[in-house]
């Protein structure tokens, strides 16, 4: 990540969110160049400073909720105050003045900015989606290192929190419920709220799809899947699956193919699984690793990904056919 202009950080938690971010983004004098709904498109103001170029493609977005922004180009990012200040070259306490000066956001919306969106909830006490609005699309540099498509991103919900520079992976029922989310980066990684209900659900359960249903252990290896071509993905949010997590899948598709991690642990519950539930009325495959020497799906290729999910096999068909083949050797011996 290059080092910010100012070498501040990029944004402070109590940092005002203005009422309304459009109306002051136009008294800054910022051009709205594109809205795709939860975003703005405008050009980067800090590109010449930081880059030494002027933004020609302009790829900076501003949330209209939470007031964030960042360049996907330069990857300046962060809090409105953050980007007032810029503007005003001004300090953040002068920026947080001025965005009070026109009216902030609803105060329980700003404690959602705030502590809210990291607050313990009570047990059974309801997770907003206005929390989810305060996050942001996750950024292209991001999605690259994961070979994640934005339209996969979007297709499951995924967002991006800018403090913590964590995906957040929402936790949703089949009918759409959001009970929390999963926050996860290399460094950092819980689930929201804490004892949420995660095993009664899988990531991706309230989307529609044709065919298959692989099931994988990472939401993140779910939308690699997607990005991949293959629609069915659909993860337990961790190595343990639940029978309610079994029934869901079995409710869903015709066949499942079970994609644990390729590790000792992964391929015993694997095992486990396909015994317990190959009589429940869909066919259940094995993720085939080929010679790919993956730990999980979203450490292969497209290639790799497509090809796997294409040598998926029935373990109990390949057994038969063992032990036919070891009657046919002993009747000729
Ligand atoms: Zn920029």
């Amino acid at each position: 990540m290059p080092r910010t202009t100012s070498g501040s950080t990029a944004g402070r938690r109590d940092d005002l969110i203005p009422g309304d971010v459009l109306s002051a983004l136009a008294d800054l004098d910022v051009e709205i160049l594109g809205d795709d709904g939860d975003n703005v498109r405008i050009r980067c103001p800090a590109h010449l400073s930081r880059t030494g170029k002027v933004d020609r493609r302009p790829s900076c977005y501003v949330h209209t909720g939470s007031g964030q922004f960042i360049c996907f180009s330069c990857e300046w990012a962060g809090s409105f105050a953050r980007f007032v200040a810029f503007m005003q070259s001004t300090d953040s306490a002068h920026a947080n003045a001025w965005i009070a000066s026109k009216g902030t956001i609803g105060r329980a919306l700003r404690l959602l900015k705030g502590d809210g969106r990291h607050r313990e909830v009570e047990p059974g006490e309801p997770v907003s989606e206005a929390q989810m609005v305060l996050f942001t699309t996750p950024p292209e540099a991001a999605r690259r290192k994961r070979g994640l498509t934005l339209e996969a991103c979007e297709k499951f919900g995924v967002r991006w929190d800018l403090t913590r520079r964590c995906w957040i992976l929402p936790i949703r029922t089949a009918e759409g419920q959001l009970l929390g989310w999963q926050e996860k980066s290399k460094r950092h990684f819980r689930n929201y709220p804490d004892g949420v209900s995660k095993g009664e659900t899988l990531f991706g359960a309230h989307i529609d799809f044709d065919g298959p249903l692989v099931l994988v252990e990472s939401p993140l290896d779910a939308v690699r899947l997607y990005s991949a071509g293959i629609e069915g993905g659909r993860a337990t949010f961790g190595a343990h699956v639940s029978r309610e997590q079994m029934s869901l899948a079995l409710g869903t598709a015709d066949t499942i193919v079970l994609a644990q991690d390729n590790d000792a642990a992964g391929r015993s519950a694997r095992a486990k699984l396909y015994y317990a539930y190959r009589c429940k009325g869909s066919v259940l495959k094995y993720w085939h690793y080929l010679d790919t020497g993956a730990k999980d799906p979203g450490e292969m290729t497209d290639e790799e990904i497509r090809a796997c999910y294409e040598a998926s096999y029935t373990p109990l068909r390949r057994r038969l056919k063992q032990s036919a083949a070891y009657r046919v050797t002993q009747v000729q011996s």
